[in-house]
């Protein structure tokens, strides 16, 4: 048997930095990468790992869940060497192909309205091949990778949304363990992570560290915070306005319409219509397919008690969406220029009698992040193509209903395991840098940059 007591991983991105997301380790010449995704604020050939990193074809793809920083450059890695094979949870291979199908329209979109050079960086064909090569699996169930080292992997809950998965790589004389994007907290729809069992020996780690440089994540109790957002809520319906949620699609979409909805049952507010996005709408169909993924009791409201939202770019639309009481949950949860959320919030801003409510993580470089730290008076830009708006809304809050660990969970993580090597990855610079300094000590503890190759020693 190949030992496999020494291991390279090379980092191709999401190293200081929650960016596009792959890991590539070598195992006795053979190469299998850990997530291929693409960076959410970047645009073109920019926004993927570097895959100039890879000397030769990869052999194997594992892909921890859905989310565009962890799965969305698969179909241009798979056209360049399409005898990779993949592997994810079951519900994550059918997450992963709307995702993409999507970024295709997304990327054309873009292509056509803001002439992004490289745009479309694949197409709906090569997502259809790439999807061929996938094979999904069950949580907790080992199976063996197609390489002449004898490696079996096995998928386990990481929370966080539907199918999302920590991966246990066990080599000959190696173990390594791959959190992915980690979440403790019971969630509306999915439960928190299943830890490690402690009999376990893991050798090497490579830990999320998102929250690494916020002391304050994870303080305000889940339930609290839905309670505490229902009472604002109650807030703007009882003046006559609408509350727009901006939300990721996967994950983030489903909880708050569920939560929401609960709210209503429960009297806490008032019966207005929700309205949902395309997107989120989309994926909520697979939240229903693969409903025994979710948490056990979790009630799933059927998708027909949400409304749709109409085309959003056209003239009229928004205007008599928010004419009456309503609360919209809309994509992009950043609020990106152009998506559905920020043609809503351009009109709501323009009244003082609404409520725009973040529930989820925002850059600091985004038009969400620049809405919530707007004053009276401050114009921006929520259309590329449009004018600057300025903005008149006060009312505009942040919610703290994170999907991913809190840094005292992420140092609990590693006290549990005690892993010889600690990689710590997907989170910005200080993030990073407050996990090694803070975790790491006892340990061989890497924060990589991009580029950057660490051998690892069982
Ligand atoms: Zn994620
Ligand atoms: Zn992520």
């Amino acid at each position: 048997m190949d030992s496999a007591k020494s291991i390279q991983l090379t980092v191709l991105g999401g190293g200081g930095e929650v960016g596009a997301n792959c890991f590539q380790l070598s195992i006795n010449g053979q190469h299998l990468l850990l997530d291929s995704g693409t960076h959410p604020k970047k645009d073109g050939l920019g926004a993927l790992p570097d895959f100039s990193l890879l000397r030769r074809a990869p052999e194997v793809l594992l892909v921890t869940h859905g989310h565009q920083d962890h799965c969305g450059s698969i179909p241009y890695l798979m056209r360049q060497y399409p005898g990779i094979t993949a592997h994810a949870t079951h519900p994550t291979v059918r997450v992963v192909d709307r995702m993409l199908h999507n970024s295709v329209s997304v990327m054309g979109l873009l292509a056509r309205e803001r002439g992004v050079a490289d745009y479309p960086l694949y197409e709906h064909e090569d997502v259809d091949y790439a999807m061929q090569r996938f094979e999904g699996h069950d949580f907790e169930e080992p199976f063996k990778l197609p390489l002449s080292t004898p490696v079996t992997a096995t998928f386990r809950r990481a929370g966080h949304v539907l199918g999302a998965a920590s991966i246990l790589l066990k080599a000959p004389g190696h173990t390594i363990y791959y959190t992915g994007d980690i979440c403790e907290t019971a969630q509306e729809l999915i439960d928190g992570f299943s830890p490690l069992d402690p009999s376990v020996k893991v050798d090497t780690l490579i830990i999320e560290a998102t929250h690494g440089a916020n002391a304050h994540a994870g303080v305000h109790h889940y339930q609290d915070e839905i309670y505490r957002m229902g009472e604002d809520i109650n807030v703007v319906l009882e003046q006559g306005g609408a509350v727009l949620i901006p939300s990721f699609a996967l994950g983030r979409t489903q909880e708050v319409l569920n939560f929401m909805a609960r709210l209503q049952e429960e009297g806490r507010i008032p019966q207005v219509p929700i309205y949902a996005s395309g997107l989120g709408r989309a994926v909520y169909e697979l939240y229903d397919k693969y409903f025994e993924y979710l948490k056990p009791g979790a009630v799933l409201r059927p998708l027909d008690d949400f409304d749709r939202i109409g085309n959003v770019w056209k003239p009229g639309v928004v205007k008599k969406l928010i004419s009456e009481p309503c609360i919209i949950v809309a994509t992009s949860g950043m609020m990106l220029e152009n998506t559905p959320s920020a043609m809503i919030a351009e009109e709501m801003v323009q009244s003082t009698h609404h409520g725009i409510f973040f529930v989820g993580y925002l850059d600091h470089e985004t038009l969400g992040y620049k809405l919530l730290h707007s004053s009276p008076g401050d114009e921006l830009l929520f259309g590329l193509e449009n004018a600057r708006v300025p903005v008149s809304l006060t009312n505009i809050k942040r919610f703290s209903f994170s999907g991913h660990a809190p840094r005292e969970t992420l140092r609990g993580v590693i006290e549990h395991i005690k892993p010889k090597n600690i990689i710590f990855v997907h989170g910005d610079r200080p993030a990073i840098d407050w996990m090694k300094e803070h975790t790491g000590a006892g340990y061989n503890a890497y924060a990589p940059d991009i580029g950057q190759s660490i051998t690892l020693e069982a």
